[in-house]
């Protein structure tokens, strides 16, 4: 086995910063990484035990016990539970003689929960072995096992048709659906691959392609809108020895999945955003980190970037522009949802723990190994390429005035037509849910868990409030009829997550409960703040759901979701959004439960709550009842 991993280690050039595809090849090989491979990979590398170890621990994907043969990834967010996840996780259970954490004993099957795989519009969905499952159902389940045990391989075992569009590409082959409901400036056919890079880039100075992109008033589609043009000049001015251009395709918020939808049907125009993006800044190394649930898309996207090379679009002189020399490297995440914040990205990267970086510096003055770096995401980098071939005019006639263009929503829940919208910023919920045919709706999630949890219903109570002055889950709220709240940077900015609850739902107990339960985990534990706070909250809207809560409670949810706002980044700062948003918004729903006595808590059992203390010391403590 050493001179298996001694051959890995060597087709990475021995390079540390490599770590992640050694060990994603030694996963392949062997299923797990021992304590021997971490040695060997320590000593070849130049790191110490513990870095290695670090990394290994960090990622979802990764793992140090031996895994099963086929290793089941059920994912557990929101939408998975609403349409039917419990009665698939049965049958998982039943069909393999297994639980979930565990394995058959026999070691065919592993059974484990995951966080959002991006299949939102067609769960419950799980990966196997790399492979995805979508639309999942009991049947299906049975079905699936018994073609494994009888011998069938993974790709045998899938359903017969496969997706729509290019998932039926033969180098793609998956039975994933786009589901594309709407499309404007991004999703159409408007567009020859590669004319951008092709014609117009060598017509065009790399200042006037930051002026144009500047004059779009782009801003970057990942949520937090700073300005695409700015970025690039700033990327610009900055010297060094090498740039870089990051395409960030690691989206891990629940409930968003249109970068798959992208990736998959216009890869040429993420690609060709990145190389606009490398000319524009004088970048010459380009790095698409794509999330690992993305995995079967893997060898597709590299046949594009291979093309492209053919065609002269990558490599020296692109386009025959002399001097400029850019190629993309596709680098394959593992499993962890911080690492769509964009320094714990470059650490990722750097094969290290995506840990978020303490800023400044930041990533345009040093980034990806200490180089000037520029990350922008992948609708961002799409959109460049068509304001490029239409011009920055043409591109404000789209939105409102604040939120120029157009905006991809990954629509997911209680609705009969779940999938990708492309959209002008400035669209109302109204319309977002009339166009998802979604009715009787209680609730809708903007943003993913991160968001906000919008009522339908019009509520007066927001302006003025204590509340306001500080919670902004991400841009400002302001008191208005809620069905007509647009989404725009300055009223509901996104990401692009939109999930449908209807009223059927127990937003409480099913969807803030589900969405607290996703940032515990996916805390990277470096703010005590965020490692904390969030199970500390989670157990105090338990305490309430249980009927215990008084008045208080809810003061207290509301204080320590202030004080969580201190975390270093994103994650933690939004990690109470869900509490908090729900308090805001459903309040009534928290008053249901909670005791109308504000001065103690009238259901507080004494004797049941000293049980576990008792047991522990060994002695009973005694009670005088008056
Ligand atoms: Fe890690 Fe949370 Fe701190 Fe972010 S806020 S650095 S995820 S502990």
């Amino acid at each position: 086995m050493k001179d298996k991993i001694l051959e890995i280690t060597s087709k990475y050039g021995d390079d540390r910063g490599r770590l992640m595809d050694i060990l994603i090849d030694i996963h392949d090989l062997k299923g797990y990484v021992d304590d021997a491979n971490i040695e060997v990979l320590s000593e070849k590398l130049g790191i110490s035990i513990a870095e290695v170890n670090e990394t290994v621990s960090f990622y979802h994907f990764f793992t140090k016990t031996p895994k099963a043969e086929f290793n089941i990834y059920l994912n557990d967010s929101i939408t998975s539970n609403l349409r039917g996840r419990t009665r698939v996780k049965e049958a998982f259970e039943l069909a393999c003689d297994a639980t979930f954490e565990g394995k058959s004993e026999d070691g065919m099957f592993g059974l484990y929960n995951t966080s959002c795989i991006g299949m939102n519009d067609q769960d419950p969905a799980a990966i196997i072995n790399d492979v995805v499952f979508t639309n999942l159902t009991p049947y299906r389940v049975k079905q699936l096992i018994k073609a494994l045990k009888d011998g069938k391989s993974l790709q045998e075992a899938t359903y017969e048709s496969t997706g729509d569009g290019k998932n039926s590409d033969p180098d793609l082959k998956s039975m994933v659906f786009n589901n594309i409901r709407k499309g404007m400036m991004l999703l159409n056919k408007d567009y020859e691959r590669f004319e951008v890079v092709g014609k117009i880039l060598a017509e065009n100075s790399p200042e006037d392609i930051i002026k144009t992109v500047e004059d779009s008033n782009l801003r970057g589609r990942g949520g937090a809108g700073f300005p695409t043009g700015l970025k690039w000049r700033f990327g610009r001015r900055v010297e060094g020895e090498h740039k870089i251009i990051i395409c960030n395709a690691d989206e891990g918020e629940p409930g968003t999945f249109k970068d798959r939808v992208m990736l998959t049907e216009f890869p040429d125009l993420v690609f060709e955003g990145m190389v606009i993006a490398a000319y524009a800044t004088g970048a010459d190394i380009g790095l698409l980190y794509l999330r690992f649930e993305y995995r079967y898309m893997y060898n597709y996207l590299s046949l594009v970037l291979e093309e492209m090379r053919e065609k002269g679009y990558l490599g020296k002189n692109i386009a025959g522009i002399m001097d400029f020399n850019f190629d993309i490297r596709i680098q394959l995440g593992a499993g962890a949802y911080v690492c769509g914040e964009e320094s714990a990205l470059i650490e990722s990267l750097e094969g290290k723990r995506g840990e978020p970086r303490d800023k400044p510096p930041f990533p345009v003055e040093k980034g990806y190994m200490n180089f000037p770096t520029i990350v922008n995401n992948v609708e961002t980098l799409a959109s460049t390429v068509k304001i490029l071939k239409h011009g920055a005019d043409w591109f404000n006639t789209f939105g409102t005035k604040d939120s120029l263009g157009t905006k991809l929503l990954s629509v997911s829940g209680d609705c009969r037509f779940p999938g990708i919208y492309e959209v002008e910023w400035g669209t109302s919920i109204r319309e977002v849910i009339e166009m998802a045919g979604a009715e009787d709706v209680q609730a809708v999630q903007v943003g993913g868990p991160s968001g906000v949890l919008v009522s339908v219903k019009d509520v007066d109570h927001l302006g003025g409030t204590e509340l306001m002055k500080w919670y902004k889950p991400s841009g400002m709220m302001v008191a208005q009829k809620t069905y007509d709240r647009k989404l725009s940077y300055s009223d509901l900015p996104t990401g692009g997550s939109i999930i449908i609850f209807n009223n059927k739902r127990d937003l409480l107990k099913e969807v803030v409960m589900n969405f607290m339960d996703f940032f515990i985990e996916e805390s990277c534990g470096s703010c005590s703040t965020c490692r904390n706070l969030p199970y500390i909250m989670k157990q105090k809207l338990q305490k309430i759901l249980d009927g215990h809560g008084v008045r208080q409670d809810i003061d207290d949810l509301l204080s320590w979701g202030k004080v969580i706002k201190v975390s270093r980044c994103g994650l933690g700062q939004t990690a109470a959004n869900p509490i908090l948003s729900s308090i805001l918004n459903f309040r009534h729903l928290y008053e249901e439960y909670v005791q109308a006595m504000t001065d103690y808590d009238n259901t507080f059992d004494l004797e049941k709550s000293v049980e576990a203390a008792n047991k522990f010391v060994g002695r009973k403590t005694v009670f005088h009842h008056s």
